[in-house]
């Protein structure tokens, strides 16, 4: 006999057998067992059907011929179950047409009977081999969805990491294409889909921007670039983009990962900032070149007359108590802007507050000859808020009321509480204020300037104040005026303070 067809190290390969005669049965379990081979047989196709799903063998014998259900229709039986078996027919009448027949329906090969052993071994090592194939073809095919499939899950993954990221992403490969990217990307530097297998410089809106990734994966010398970038018309529009390269172990470069993040917000700050510093130095410049002039003509000895001098340093002083207002009316609003100014949140009675602004206020009512008159509820008016805040508040909106009346003039301040809310009012009977001017009086440093108020002196900040103040809050400020008939500013404040305090 021959030598052992299999490795030891692997099973034997199975056989199943299926012919009505005993005693091929029984010839072929003899040899295929001498073999090694691990065999079955049966003489009942119907038996074959049900044991081959179980039992998984590499090789199935089928005699064509048998009563009951016969080979073609075992054949056509088995193709259904999609096992990876092999099927040889054992036939009586090697025809061709048969031999055909029997291939249409699955069989690989096929054997005549009668058979010597060698016969039936040759068939059977063909047909083991040929098994061994498709069992190995089908692991590869396997193999290969699920490394496809796996793909597919990690970059579906990437993909949704990349999208979720509130940061722009854009990934480019060697040959400057977008290869990646997400929505925020689009979003912030104002384009479509940069489609496939284009370069960027046709693909991307942000010539700059171009310019950024190129240079960083240009060089020989890779390394993280940053620059900021202009999207917009506005000054503001900017976004901070950050390239890094990609480079192999060899360091030669595979592309770019760009990272885009919207500092817009911040930008406009840092205008707002630049702009409220530049407007400060030219508000102070003013009266600080008055006043140095007015000491330079005394000096220089061009005043010599002593009442001439005094009336020199008398407007200088003037002008100093304006200034030493603008610098005070500053520091307050700098207190607000620190957040951790020293802001304490309890519970106050406004209504007292009210009437101890009022009675600071009388030197000024006095002077004008305009005592406010209040208009409160019987009851205390509690509201969670700082006392300093809200003593600022009513003293600013009540010295105006004062300041821009008129000789005989009234000024009423009032304090309603309605629906969580404190509504208060000053209004007067003043100069009153233009509807131009109405939308800019809490602008910082604005002042309307006309014959009423030409002498009123005053810094042009109390109102901005004001506003901060019931901006702090969430509250609304609104104003009517008619020009020669009077002002009333009006102030809602939520009476309990949600946030917690701060601004
Ligand atoms: P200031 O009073 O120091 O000039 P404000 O910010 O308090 O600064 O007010 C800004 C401008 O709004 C004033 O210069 C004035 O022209 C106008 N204004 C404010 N309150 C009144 C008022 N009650 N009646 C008329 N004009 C007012």
């Amino acid at each position: 006999m021959a030598a052992e067809p299999h490795r030891s190290d692997e099973p034997p390969a199975s056989i199943l057998v299926i012919d009505d005669e005993p005693g091929v049965r029984e010839g072929c379990r003899r040899v295929l067992t001498a073999e090694g081979y691990a065999t079955d047989t049966t003489e009942s196709a119907l038996q074959a059907l049900e044991w081959l799903p179980q039992k998984d063998y590499d090789l199935v014998l089928v005699d064509l011929k048998m009563p009951g259900m016969d080979g073609l229709e075992f054949l056509a039986a088995a193709q259904e179950l999609g096992t990876e078996t092999v099927f040889v027919v054992i036939t009586a009448y090697a025809t061709l047409s048969m031999a055909v027949d029997a291939t249409k329906r699955g069989a690989y090969d096929f054997v005549a009977k009668p058979f010597t052993p060698d016969e039936l071994l040759s068939v059977t090592r063909k047909a083991l081999e040929r098994a061994r194939l498709v069992r190995e073809r089908n692991r590869l095919w396997e193999e290969r969805e699920r490394r496809l499939l796996e793909l597919a899950t990690e970059k579906g993954r990437l993909r949704s990491i990349v999208e979720a990221m509130t940061d722009g992403v854009i990934v480019t490969n060697r040959d400057a294409q977008v290869v990646l990217y997400n929505a925020a990307a689009l979003a912030m530097i104002g384009c479509q889909e940069p489609g496939p297998a284009r370069h960027i410089r046709d693909s991307l809106p942000l010539p700059d921007l171009v310019r950024l990734i190129e240079e960083a994966t240009a060089g020989t010398e890779v390394a993280r670039l940053t620059r900021e970038i202009r999207v917009g018309s506005e000054p503001h529009q900017v976004v901070m983009a950050s390239v890094s390269p990609v480079t192999d172990p060899e360091g030669s470069c595979l592309g770019a990962v760009t990272v885009l993040s919207d500092v817009s917000e911040l930008k406009k700050v840092e205008l707002v900032k630049a702009q409220f510093v530049n407007m400060v130095a030219h508000e102070l410049r003013a009266p600080l070149a008055a006043i140095d002039s007015n000491l330079m003509v005394i000096l220089d000895g061009y005043a010599p007359d002593p009442s001439k001098q005094r009336e020199l340093l008398e407007r200088s002083h003037a002008r100093l108590r304006a200034l030493l207002d603008m610098v005070n009316d500053l520091l307050a609003i700098s207190r607000m802007e620190a957040r951790a100014a020293v802001r304490t949140i309890r519970s106050l009675d406004v209504a007292e507050i009210a009437s101890e602004v009022c009675s600071l206020m009388e030197p000024l009512a006095a002077q004008r000859g305009i005592p406010p008159t209040l208009d409160l509820p019987p009851e205390p008016v509690q509201m969670d808020a700082d006392h300093q805040e809200i003593s600022a508040l009513l003293s600013n909106l009540i010295s105006n009321a004062i300041k821009y009346n008129r000789p005989g003039g009234r000024v009423t301040v009032s304090l309603r509480v309605q629906d969580q809310r404190l509504c208060i009012e000053v209004s007067d009977t003043g100069v009153g204020i233009s509807e131009e001017a109405q939308q800019r009086i809490f602008d910082e440093f604005f002042r309307e300037k006309t014959e009423a108020t030409k002498l009123v002196t005053g810094t042009g900040l109390g109102l901005s104040i004001v506003k901060r103040i019931v901006d702090g809050y969430h509250g609304q400020i609104t104003v009517r005026s008619q020009l020669g008939q009077g002002s009333t500013f009006t102030v809602h404040l939520p009476l309990a303070q949600s946030t917690g305090g701060h601004h």
